[in-house]
């Protein structure tokens, strides 16, 4: 994971294909609006949030669509990609309500890299899979992980 550092205009979500046949993502983004959960650090006015999702194992459509989004971002916002960070959603990168973490994350992690991304684990904080975690049911997770 890279080092959080530098000014953040854009934050990429990518959520699990699998989890997103039945979750509509509202709490990621809701997290992210209100800056509480994995987003809290984030203090910048104006941070644009592009969800997308995986495009099923092992993160099929990430790299391109990756890609795409740092083209348009820099085309149409003119954000450069040292200024876009992106978070693997908590469904992706936590055990959680869905499953336990996606079996593929290091993989997708390396090809973010290698794509020259900033990558962050986690989205919202579900109060009952932390609860789970904190009764030691589900894996712990690192809240602060990537930055
Ligand atoms: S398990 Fe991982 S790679 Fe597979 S659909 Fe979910 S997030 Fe994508």
């Amino acid at each position: 994971m890279e080092e959080r550092t530098g000014r953040v205009r854009l934050i990429g979500i990518i959520q699990c294909d699998f989890a997103k046949e039945r979750c509509s993502g509202f709490a990621c983004i809701n997290s992210f609006t209100n800056r509480i959960d994995a987003f809290e650090d984030y203090a910048e006015d104006g941070i644009m949030a592009v969800p997308f999702n995986c495009g099923g194992c092992p993160g099929r459509r990430i790299s391109r669509t990756a890609a795409h989004l740092a083209k348009r971002a820099k085309r149409k916002a003119g954000i450069e990609k040292d200024e876009i960070v992106i978070h693997l959603a908590s469904c992706m990168a936590t055990d959680n309500g869905h499953y336990p973490p996606c079996p593929h994350l290091g993989y997708i992690e390396k090809i973010l890299a290698r794509k020259g991304f900033r990558v962050r684990k986690g989205s919202y904080r579900s109060k009952t899979a932390q609860k789970r975690r904190e009764d030691g049911v589900y894996d712990a997770f690192d809240w602060k992980c990537g930055q």
